[in-house]
């Protein structure tokens, strides 16, 4: 039986340790407990631990553990890919969507989300590596793309998300990291609500908090491995 209870300490003593080591307050990071392929079992047992924010990568398999987990405070992340014709479904369901890396999406997200609800928050993925397998805008696309998104009106521009290459070499890792924050400084003037660096999983999160970030997207540390 994984710990959920006790993998979420460790996660939360991981950032907490990352941080001091470059003296930022653990608390400027947040944690997103990651739980796709996992049960909804799982995400209660986390629940009952103090986890509020959540991440799910597939939309169907999300819609069925949001509507189960309806009113209990948790707070719903999309982090995966995007397609047009499920839009409108995650501007009802979600809270915040990571993976924004066109126009036509954040349109659709803007205009379909509900009038009753507040603003979507938003991240702008990045494809740091330029690679060709991930989703993501190009690092030389970007500001364009934040000009555009900010004039939405249903949206909340938060700031950028990454997911780079996986390596073991934590130079590598940092540099990757160091890259999507840097442009985040560099858009970050007269930026209204631009807080967020949504980076760092399980394997990298120490080089990510190093680098700056503000939301670590945690799976395998928490529920174990993916069935
Ligand atoms: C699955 C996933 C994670 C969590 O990955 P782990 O290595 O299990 O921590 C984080 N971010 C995204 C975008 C994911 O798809």
């Amino acid at each position: 039986m994984t710990d959920i209870k006790e993998n979420l300490k460790k996660v939360g003593e991981r950032v907490a340790r990352a941080a001091r080591k470059v003296n930022r307050c653990p608390r400027s990071i947040r944690v997103m407990a990651v739980t796709k392929r996992h049960s909804i079992d799982a995400i209660q047992s986390a629940a009952a631990a103090g986890q509020r924010d959540f991440g799910e990568n597939f939309l169907q398999e999300a819609a069925e553990k949001i509507e189960n987990l309806q009113d209990s405070g948790l707070v719903w992340h999309f982090i995966g890919r995007i397609q047009s014709n499920k839009t409108r479904s995650i501007a009802q369901l979600f809270d915040w969507v990571h993976t924004v890396d066109r126009l036509k999406i954040a349109q659709r997200l803007s205009e379909q989300r509900p009038e009753d609800h507040p603003r979507l928050n938003i991240c702008l993925q990045v494809n740091v590596a330029s690679d060709q397998v991930k989703g993501g805008v190009s690092p030389e696309h970007v500001s364009e793309l934040v000009e555009e998104v900010r004039s939405l009106p249903k949206l909340r521009l938060r700031g950028l998300m990454c997911i780079p290459p996986q390596s073991d070499v934590l130079d590598e890792q940092r540099g990757y990291f160091a890259r999507v924050r840097s442009l985040f400084t560099e858009l970050a003037s007269d930026q209204k609500d631009w807080d967020t660096l949504s980076m760092g999983m399980s394997g990298d999160l120490e080089s990510a908090v190093f680098e700056g970030s503000t939301f670590v997207r945690i799976g395998t540390a928490i529920f174990g491995p993916r069935t």
